[in-house]
């Protein structure tokens, strides 16, 4: 179906940064794959070419982009050459910026936002402690005042940008006894006392990104490495959330129609007992299924785009988007590597590794499960 979200502008966006991924990318994700990492200069490259400062006002060295369909655009083309490549960049230009453009003092902006533009100040974000990532406001990390400052103790997992990351916004406790309403977010910098890495976790999938563990020991920060209100942080997340469940959607749809048209072309070309793969009855309802699959959904996250650039994107259909695009993916992906038969299998074609790449999107950003929680609360149960 002929998609009507995009116009002229966003399409010659799309130009640039297809221009940007075949220079600096598209043929070098073997190596990033075996590297584990996305290299800094591609960051850099990525600053000078304006891709990470969308949502940042022009003052600060962004783009000051008010319209969402341009982070829509770049997160297609992302994930349509590297899931990784999608969820390490999303992560900075999608997830962390509204963080850091919205929530922050000018004397914050003056100082983060130009090397968040530039590439040179890469961004993660610490939700997710060891215990748990589901029960978000269970989180156990703290932060108790000592005069001006604070002191964080503590640890997160499965941070994406956590091994590489100039500046990490963490979330942790600043009044035990209140739960959700006892959270607030520190900006956490390389290089402070007391913060420390972990290894680089070995995933199942997504290898070229990092992934890491992060330890904060009395590490001390001072009131200006406040983003937001203090004690509303968990309120901070939650209006954020939605856009992040979004710009998954999107990635997600994007990472499985890229595969998926592979797929197709390599069902017309691979034979078997005489005749295309793709010619089996069975295979061609099977293609005709998930293209459709692919498109409906499409349409769905489509409206979802509108919907946010509208200011009206509720969190519930942000989940509905979150979890069916993800489930879509995976099924998708999983009946590619099918059609592929036995190269389906080999790490060395791109279908098995997208299939694995994958994987993470029902569990990362709320899982499944908390999505369909989020939605059946909504009606009424
Ligand atoms: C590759 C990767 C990158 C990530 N990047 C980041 C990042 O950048 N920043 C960050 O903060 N986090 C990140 N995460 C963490 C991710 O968001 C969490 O893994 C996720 O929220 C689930 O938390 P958990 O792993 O602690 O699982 P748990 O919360 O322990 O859940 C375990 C299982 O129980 C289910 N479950 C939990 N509660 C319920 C319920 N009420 N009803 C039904 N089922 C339930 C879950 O769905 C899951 O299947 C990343 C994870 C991965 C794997």
């Amino acid at each position: 179906m002929q998609r009507t979200l995009y116009g002229d502008d966003h399409e010659a966006y799309r130009s640039s940064v297809r221009e940007f991924l075949d220079r600096h990318a598209r043929a070098h994700v073997e190596q990033f794959i075996e590297d584990r990492a996305i290299p800094r200069e591609i960051w850099i490259e990525a600053g000078k070419q304006d891709l990470l400062g969308l949502k940042v006002p022009e003052e600060f060295g962004g783009v000051g982009a008010g319209d969402y369909r341009f982070n829509a655009v770049l997160g297609e083309e992302l994930s349509a050459v590297s899931a990784a490549f999608a969820s390490c960049f999303g992560i900075h230009y999608d997830v962390c910026a509204p963080y850091l453009v919205e929530l922050t003092t000018q004397e914050q902006k003056q100082r983060w936002l130009p090397g968040f533009c530039s590439g040179e100040i890469v961004t993660a974000i610490g939700m997710t402690e060891p215990s748990g990532g589901s029960d978000l406001a269970a989180l156990t990390s703290t932060a108790v005042r000592d005069g001006d400052d604070w002191i964080l103790n503590g640890a997160k997992t499965f941070i994406t940008n956590g091994y590489s990351a100039d500046l990490v916004i963490v979330a942790a406790r600043t009044s035990p006894e209140k739960r959700a309403k006892g959270i607030t977010l520190f900006a956490v910098e390389a290089g402070m006392q007391g913060f420390e890495r972990g290894r680089k976790l070995d995933k199942v999938g997504q290898s070229e990104s990092d992934t890491a563990e992060l330890f904060f020991t009395d590490v001390r920060l001072p009131t200006e490495q406040v983003i937001g209100d203090v004690d509303r942080g968990f309120i901070h997340m939650m209006e954020r959330l939605p856009q992040e469940r979004l710009g998954s959607a999107i990635s997600n749809l994007s990472h499985a129609a890229a595969i998926l048209t592979e797929t197709i072309q390599y069902a017309k070309e691979r034979k078997a007992f005489g005749q295309q793969i793709g010619s089996f009855q069975h295979n061609k309802f099977l293609l005709a299924d998930l293209v459709t699959r692919i498109e409906v959904t499409q349409a769905y996250v489509d409206q979802g785009v509108l919907a946010h650039n509208a200011g009206t994107l509720s969190a519930v259909d942000a989940a509905k988007a979150k979890w069916w695009s993800a489930q879509v993916q995976n099924d998708v992906l999983d009946h590619c590597v099918q059609l592929y038969g036995g190269y389906g299998y080999m790490n060395e074609y791109r279908v098995a590794r997208a299939w694995r790449d994958a994987r993470v999107t029902k569990i990362w950003a709320g899982s499944n499960e908390i999505m369909k929680e989020l939605i059946g609360r909504d009606l009424g149960l």
